[in-house]
């Protein structure tokens, strides 16, 4: 079991596979974009292999890929089957735009992929196009479809509350989950100095909204979804979907905080939200013993921050953005 100084296990990798993306969302990438990674600086599919190796054996046992766009790095379903083949993992997920979806979702599926998380912050094709610098809302509406059909479940929207998100999303998202088992997750925008984007509607206003909308009985779920993330759930009794409420800022959840994250240059990262990063490529490179990966990994777990600061300090992200980390 990996525990960290604080006494959290800690069994959940998030793992990006590209610092690339076909979008450049507002909130996510700043307005003059982002040098991307060589692909020499990138992970290699054994080098992200013999890292998945070492960690399973330690006790991690879940991982989501994500980037970037995860779907952009050439051969993720290959990697995927690889990944499957080590038998180190409960549960494999994947966090994606959407965007290329409905082409991979039945090879993700059949490649071992569990369940997808899809971004989808408005519905509006125009807020959509200019949210995401040029991305078309059909092609994720038609993926959030065709993975659901895939068996890709429960599939998971993430909204991220920025000033694009308007009443009228909320009436889609609400008609969608009283139709359908999504599960839609509505996430605190996390201002970075980067981006300067504006905080849009908060978790309150959002729950007050669906209660205009007839879910004026919202309560906790019987049963919590799959997952072991920090969003609190609610559903009303005739609904087929539910809704997730995740708020890092004001209602922070790090005494709970079971991940760590690998970017796609190897450095792992035991928080979100601070500067320190260890370099594991390097070590990979080097030659290193498996038991020299699991001493840095053990190293990265014991300088897990207690507590993010990000109320304090007002933005995050500095010296990378999300897209570079890995969200
Ligand atoms: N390209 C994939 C996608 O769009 O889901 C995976 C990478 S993206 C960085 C992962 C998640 O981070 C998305 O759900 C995105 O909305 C979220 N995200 C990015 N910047 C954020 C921010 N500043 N605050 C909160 N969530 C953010």
């Amino acid at each position: 079991m990996a525990v960290d100084a604080y006494q959290r296990e800690i069994k959940y990798l998030r793992l990006s596979v590209t610092d690339r993306c076909n979008y450049r969302c507002t909130y996510c990438v700043p307005p003059e974009g982002v040098r991307w990674l060589a692909e020499e600086e990138i992970l290699s599919d054994e080098e992200i292999l013999r890292v998945l190796s070492v960690l399973g054996r330690l006790g991690v046992s879940r991982v989501r890929l994500t980037g970037g766009e995860p779907l952009m790095r050439p051969g993720l379903i290959e990697l995927i089957r690889r990944i499957r083949a080590l038998n180190v993992l409960e549960d494999l997920s994947l966090t994606t735009n959407g965007s290329l979806l409905a082409k991979y979702a039945d090879q993700l599926k059949q490649a071992g992929v569990n369940r997808v998380n899809i971004s989808l912050d408005t519905v509006e094709p125009q807020r959509f196009r200019e949210l995401t610098c040029g991305g078309n809302v059909q092609d994720v509406l038609d993926g959030i479809q065709v993975a659901a059909q895939a068996g890709l479940s429960p599939v998971k929207l993430n909204v991220v509350l920025t000033d694009a998100v308007r009443e009228e999303d909320l009436a889609f998202f609400r008609e969608m989950v009283r139709t359908s088992p999504v599960i839609v997750r509505f996430i605190e925008y996390m201002p970075s100095h980067q981006c300067r984007v504006r905080a849009g509607m908060t978790v309150t206003s959002v729950t007050e909204s669906l209660n205009r909308l007839g879910s004026g009985d919202l309560a906790p779920p019987v049963q919590n979804p799959h997952g072991c993330g920090p969003a609190r759930y609610l559903q009303s009794t005739d609904d087929q979907g539910m809704y997730g409420f995740i708020a890092p800022i004001s209602s922070g959840y790090c005494d709970r905080c079971n991940r760590i994250r690998l970017t796609a240059d190897g450095r792992l990262r035991p928080c979100l939200l601070s500067e320190v990063e260890i370099d594991l490529r390097a070590a990979l490179r080097g030659a290193a013993t498996d038991e020299e990966i699991a001493a840095l990994f053990r190293q990265a777990l014991q300088s897990k921050p207690s507590a993010h600061h990000l109320a304090d300090h007002g933005s995050a992200f500095r010296k990378r953005g999300m897209s570079q980390i890995g969200g």
